[in-house]
């Protein structure tokens, strides 16, 4: 018994840093970090974990308590992992907007569900701006009415000094520290600020662009035209609250098309199964194929699977 895990938890991180083959680049080669081979199959296993031993060595949460989260499904698929091993209620409260695949799997990992319907107006698949909004007051009211542990990812440091205390620094041991660039899709900015301080603080020279969806260009200062993109887990025009700019090198942004196409391309050229913002995270790394000097290395994350998408319109075809 020596190469066995207490839980599932000890499962969490620790996962492949891959090189892409077939990206067509001339100057840069571009790897991806496999962040689906968590057990919730997304990047958000790290920091649901992660605010949950937090709370619990502060005392904030104990034996009994209700744990609440506002979710995009990945941080909720966490937090119901490590809040079934651990014996916690869990309730999560998500927009209707999301894939139907996470409310499923929720369901099953033992969480409450609670959908907040979606903003008039707002269609299917995609998480506006509203929506997201409708989603933070009905999390509030709840919090309060039920005396519930809220572990908030939008202003909970934890989010992300653990990516900066294991992705990043996971990226560097994996690559000898052989990286040029990174790049990644922001939602809550954890996996951006965290990743990029530890690359920041490894070599100064190392380039981070945070990337947004085309039409709601943010965080680069752009008038966002709408925040109607089909790229779920982020671009909802807000600031992060520890959003840090200088972290920031520059600006990428990338189409619903760019990001799908480059999800189909990864799946049936290199086997690589990513949702929306795994291909959007790749489709902008691409982007620095034009400006970068010839051999320079790109890293990214795939932040979840393409399973959780199969009833959108992500790869059917
Ligand atoms: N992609 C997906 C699928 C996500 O669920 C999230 C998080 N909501 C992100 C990207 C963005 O990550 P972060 O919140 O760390 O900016």
């Amino acid at each position: 018994m020596d190469d066995v895990r207490a839980s599932v938890l000890s499962t969490i991180g620790n996962t492949p840093l891959v090189k892409l083959n077939r990206t067509g680049c001339r100057n840069i080669e571009i790897y991806v970090k496999l962040e689906y081979y968590s057990p919730g199959f997304s990047i958000k296993d790290r920091i649901a974990i992660g605010m949950i031993e937090d709370a619990e060595r502060k005392g904030i949460l104990k034996k009994g308590d209700t744990v609440i989260g506002k979710t995009s499904g990945n941080t909720g698929i966490g937090l119901a992992i490590a809040c079934a091993v651990k014996g916690y209620k869990f309730i999560t409260v998500m927009s209707a907007g999301n894939s139907m695949e996470k409310t499923v799997m929720l369901k099953a990992l033992g969480a409450e569900v609670v959908l907040v319907p979606q903003q008039p107006g707002e269609g299917p698949y995609v998480v506006s701006r509203k929506d997201n909004e409708a989603v933070e007051k009905k999390t509030d009211e709840l919090t309060e009415e039920l005396h519930a542990y809220r572990p908030n990812q939008y202003i909970n440091p934890v989010n992300y000094l653990i990516h900066e205390y294991t992705t990043g620094s996971e990226i560097i041991k994996q690559s000898d520290g052989n990286i040029d660039a990174f790049v990644a899709f922001v939602g809550t900015g954890g996996t951006f600020v965290g990743i990029s301080s530890a690359l920041k603080k490894f070599r100064k020279d190392i380039k981070c662009y945070p990337v947004e969806p085309d039409s709601a260009q943010f965080l680069a200062g752009k008038q966002v035209i709408t925040t109607r993109h089909k790229i779920q887990g982020g671009g909802h025009a807000v600031k992060p609250p520890y959003w840090d700019e200088s972290l920031v090198d520059g600006y990428l942004s990338v189409t619903d098309d760019e990001a799908i196409d480059t999800a189909r391309h990864l799946a049936s050229k290199e086997g690589i199964f990513p949702g929306f913002s795994g291909g959007a995270n790749v489709a902008a790394a691409m982007k620095l194929d034009k400006t970068m000097d010839r051999g320079s290395i790109v890293v990214t994350v795939l932040p979840d699977s393409g399973l959780k998408y199969l009833s959108s319109d992500l790869y059917k075809f």
